[in-house]
């Protein structure tokens, strides 16, 4: 199959909503990261993007709306607290794990009886929505495992061949998925996967904001993963990626008795002045690092990297969402200096 790259003119969007309606999947810009866009309500369509990413089938898909009024079409029942949060963070990076109606196929939700509900902001993604008419389902857009893509060319890169279409809308504005909540009682949430939509910003509209386990920890043989995607080894590139928690003088100096060809430190843009090895930087701010860090992570690929030394990002605010990414790049390698 040949994958056209598709521009944001009203007739390219056009074409793409016409490959969802017909079943197709379409690569898609989202505020988030790219999206691998089909009809979540089509199983045939469903099961082509499980296959084209190699995803396992018990990791479900979030579901795409034009509105959250929408929701109640594809759901059994929408708490009032689910409203509220909606008012302040529908259109937008927060996902809301709600009971689902027969018409998400059990494909969709990964055999779960719940489906994620998502109302993005960005505005091709939002228009092929309402072009197609359709749910869209939408999961990253990369390979299984591998860093998500945040430009069309990650996406082309991973997907040649196997989708119909990308829709180039620039560089991914927020860098890292959506925030993934569920409702628990009347009035908290326990956040399943962090995003953009911090617990920070959560704690204002509920009485108690969870951070599950699995954000910051590895799960425990027999475990089960509230949030399904977290029990798999994901966002790592070929390189061999570990964090480094402590001051820089400590890690220049981590990095000095461990350096060899090949290695490499991701760093933060003010340490560079001082820092003697190879590096790449992923910015200052929280929001700087979710911006960059999926690119630098496939770039230093690109560059032949096989070990990378990485500065820990803090873990409050976006950072903790940040943080939660490369944890489990590392594979939950942390070295404490
Ligand atoms: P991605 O599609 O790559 O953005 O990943 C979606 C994430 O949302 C995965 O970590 C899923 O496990 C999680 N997710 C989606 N739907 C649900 C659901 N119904 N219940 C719990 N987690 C979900
Ligand atoms: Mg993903």
């Amino acid at each position: 199959m040949e994958t056209v790259l598709l521009s944001d003119s009203d007739i390219d969007l056009e074409k793409a909503a016409e490959f969802i309606k017909n079943g197709d999947i379409v690569g898609i810009p989202t505020e988030t990261v790219y999206g691998l866009g089909a009809d979540a309500s089509n199983e045939e369509a469903v099961r082509r993007v499980f296959e084209a990413k190699g995803r396992p089938a018990d990791n479900p898909l979030i579901v795409h709306l034009a509105d959250f009024s929408q929701a109640v079409s594809f759901t059994q029942f929408i708490p009032p607290l689910a409203y509220k949060l909606a008012e302040h963070f529908c259109p937008g990076p927060l996902t809301m794990v709600l009971p689902k109606n027969d018409r998400i196929p059990m494909i969709t939700s990964g055999g779960l009886d719940t489906v994620g509900i998502r109302v993005p902001s960005h505005p091709v993604m939002h228009r092929i929505i309402e072009l197609s008419g359709r749910p869209i389902a939408a999961p990253s857009a990369n390979t299984s495992g591998y860093p998500s893509p945040t430009s069309a060319e990650h996406v082309m890169r991973d997907m040649y061949g196997k989708i119909s279409a990308v829709v180039d809308g620039g560089n991914s504005e927020f860098g890292v998925e959506s925030t993934v909540i569920a409702i628990e009682g009347d009035s908290s949430v326990r956040i399943l996967r962090p995003g953009c939509v911090t617990k920070e910003m959560l704690s204002e509209l509920c009485s108690e904001v969870i951070i599950d386990r699995a954000i910051l920890h590895e799960l425990e043989a027999g475990q089960k993963a509230a949030s399904p995607g977290m029990k798999y080894k994901h966002y790592s590139p070929k390189a061999n990626i570990i964090m480094v928690e402590g001051e820089l003088e400590s890690f220049i100096a981590y990095v000095g008795a461990n350096n060899g060809k090949s290695v490499y430190s991701l760093i933060f843009d003010k340490d560079a002045d001082r820092f003697p090895y190879r590096y790449m930087t992923y910015g200052n701010s929280s929001s700087e690092q979710a911006h960059l860090i999926f690119q630098r992570l496939r770039e230093l690929d690109d560059a032949g990297a096989e070990r990378v030394y990485v500065r820990a990002p803090e873990t409050d605010g976006v950072g903790l969402a940040v943080y939660n990414r490369l944890i489990r790049a590392a594979g939950f390698e942390v070295i404490r200096i």
